[in-house]
Formats: structure tokens, sequence, C-alpha cells
């Protein structure tokens, strides 16, 4: 074995000590996938998501090229962590006064937090094992938050194929996977990028409620629920919120019904088992919620992103599909509340509600 292959080896043996389930290296270079990267940000596809149409001081943006923004690099380590708990899927679940979170949201720590750490350690170990012969290396850690399509280098790297949803899966645990990856300056052997195990499969795109699926491996956020619940501030367009159901934060659906996350199994990592009360949550205590109680129960969680106002408005949608009466003071109380996203919703949902009552009788 020569040094390259030996340090690749034990890049991925620290990788799993620090709790990883995948790890792989991809050279990094700037693959086909990148090159549409332009065209889907030039579609409109990221929606509101500014942070993705990062350009660097050529007006390039820095997403679809690793040459351009870190030229200095070599080899990217893609690794993953299974996220995945022992609880059931949306589609499996259907209360009317509940709701649902996305299952990657449950954890009682940050996985950003949970991931970099693990990184972190992957990375002092490489300092340290090289520290002799490569004085100038230079590694950088991300978790999402890098000018870098993780999942390109996930295939890249043999962790996972990109399926049709656009969600990394590995053929043996599937796709409820965290991923990070770490740049580094070294030249490492290479893995073998995982073939794509979709085949005629069109299983998410005729499940995806609200169309967002636009093509085999292409997403268009506008539509997605996944943008609309968490990235999307103020209203949300009439003709989508139907199809959001009961969803309040993020959309499991086109994974949940993927058949390789059919067996997926459950994590070993404590931090990504769910907070209290976030499985399944009741609606109305989302939609009622004091900036206070946010604080308390999302501290630390992704949740936060969604804010307040966004939580509470999704959860009103949410009330507006669930056909539930019950929930009709919930949403006429709330048509006086002071954030006109929430009081707008409140309208919609009394609407859709008053509507079921009518067909009910
Ligand atoms: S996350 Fe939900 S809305 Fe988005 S593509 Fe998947 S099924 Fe469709
Ligand atoms: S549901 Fe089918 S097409 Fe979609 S990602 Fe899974 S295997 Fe691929």
């Amino acid at each position: 074995m020569n040094e390259t292959s030996a340090i690749s080896a034990l890049i991925k043996r620290q990788a799993s000590e620090a709790g990883f389930d995948l790890c792989g290296i991809a050279p990094a270079t700037d693959s086909r996938e990148l090159q549409y990267f332009p065209e889907w940000i030039e579609a409109g596809h990221a929606g509101e998501m500014k942070y993705m149409e990062a350009r660097d001081e050529q007006g390039s943006l820095k997403r679809a090229s690793l040459s351009r923004v870190a030229p200095w690099a070599r080899s990217v380590v893609a690794c993953a962590i299974n996220y995945n708990t022992d609880h059931p899927y949306s589609i499996e679940v259907r209360e009317p006064n509940r709701g649902w979170i996305s299952r990657y949201a449950w954890s009682r720590e940050d996985y950003h937090d949970a991931v970099l750490r693990r990184l972190k350690r992957v990375e002092a170990a490489l300092h340290e094992t090289v520290c002799d012969s490569q004085p100038e290396l230079i590694t950088r850690s991300y978790v999402d938050t890098g000018p870098i399509v993780e999942r390109v280098f996930a295939k890249y790297a043999g962790v996972g194929w990109i399926g049709k949803n656009t969600c990394v899966i590995n053929q043996k645990i599937g796709s409820w996977l965290f991923l990070g990856v770490i740049l580094t300056s070294l030249e490492l052997t290479p893995d073998v990028p995982a073939p794509d195990r979709c085949g005629t499969c069109t299983r998410c795109i005729e499940a995806c409620p609200t169309d967002a699926i636009v093509e085999p491996y292409q997403l268009d956020s506008n539509r997605c629920i996944s943008y609309l619940t968490i990235e999307k501030r103020g209203s949300i367009p009439e003709d989508l919120r139907a199809g959001m159901g009961h969803q309040v934060f993020g959309c499991d659906i086109c994974q949940d019904v993927c058949p390789w996350n059919r067996k997926a199994p459950v994590t070993n990592a404590p931090e990504f088992f769910p907070r209290e009360g976030l499985v399944n949550p009741a609606l109305d205590w989302l939609a009622e919620m004091s900036a206070q109680e946010f604080r308390d129960t999302f501290r630390g969680s992704p949740v936060r992103r969604a804010k307040l106002s966004g939580l509470r408005r999704n959860a009103l949608i949410a009330i507006g599909n669930s056909g539930e009466l019950g929930l009709l003071p919930v949403s006429e109380k709330l048509i006086f509340d002071q954030d006109e996203s929430v009081s707008e919703c409140a309208r919609w949902a009394q609407v859709r509600l008053q509507r079921s009552k009518e067909h009910s009788s």
C-alpha cells in the first residue's frame, strides 16, 4: 500500500471511529452535475434562497465550480451519518389534528453541530498523520454552509447515488443521511462513484403532492413543501396549500415512498433521537405557540429557520387541510393575529373548514 492509499484508508477508519456510517473520497473536480447548476439557478428553481446564488468576484456561481472557489483542493472526503429513528413515516400517520415535522429536524442536537464535530475529529487526525510530510496541508470542513454541493461529491465518493428525488441514497442504508465534507489539498485515492439504482422507479415523482419534481433529478424549490415551509417568507401561493397536507416543517414524502428506505436501519447516534413532542405534533399547539415557547422548544433545532411566524402559518395551512372541525375555533381566533401571514392563513383555514362542515352536514 502506497502512502496515498494508506492515508485514504486511515481517513475512512477515523470517520468510522468518529461515528460516520459512510465515508468515501472524490476528486475535487467539477463534474457534469455541477455544470447543470447554473441552468437550475437560471430557471429560478432556487426560489428565494439567495445564498444558493452566491457568486465570486468574476460573477460566477460559487457552487458551480469547486476548482474556482477552492483551487487548492485536490480531494473531497464525503461522510454521511444515518439519522433515521424507530418512528413511523409521514405517509403512515393520519391524525387530522396533528402535523408533521420532517424527520431530520426532530433531533436533540442541531445536526450541523453533530456532524461538524465528527468532521473536525477526522480533520484533526488527518493533520496529525501528515504533519511531517505535508506541513502546508489545507483542509476545510462543511456541513451545508460551504460553497459546495455536498451531494454531488457524495455521489462521486461512492457514498450513494443521487436519486430522482435529488436525495443521496445508499444501497444499504437508504437516504436518511446527514452529509458533511472535508476539502483537502491532499491527493487521496478516489472511490468509485455510486451507480444509479433508481432504474424505472418513479414513486417519488408520483407521490410528490405539489409536483415539485418537475422531471427526474430536477426539483423546482418553488413548488417543494420543504422550501415552502422552511425558506419561504410571507404568503404561500394558494394553489400549493392543499398539497401541503399536514406538513408543517419540511417534507419527507419522496423519501418515505422510496423503496430503498423500506428497510432503513435506525441510527446509533443518540443526539438524533427525537425531542419530546416533535413527532407528529398537535396543530393547535403549533398554531398558538408563543415566542417564549418557540425559543424553549426549538433551541438548537433546525426548526428555528422557519421562524415562529412561518411555523404558525404552516400549522394553519395544515389546519385548513385537516377537515378537523374541532380546530375551527383555533383558526377563528387567529384571524385577528397581529402577524399578517398568520391571520391570512387563519382566514384561509376557516373557509376550508367551514366548507368541510357544509359538505359533511
Ligand atoms: S420534499 Fe415533498 S414536496 Fe419536495 S419534492 Fe419531495 S415530496 Fe415533493
Ligand atoms: S422513489 Fe424510486 S425513483 Fe425515487 S429516488 Fe427512490 S428509487 Fe429513485
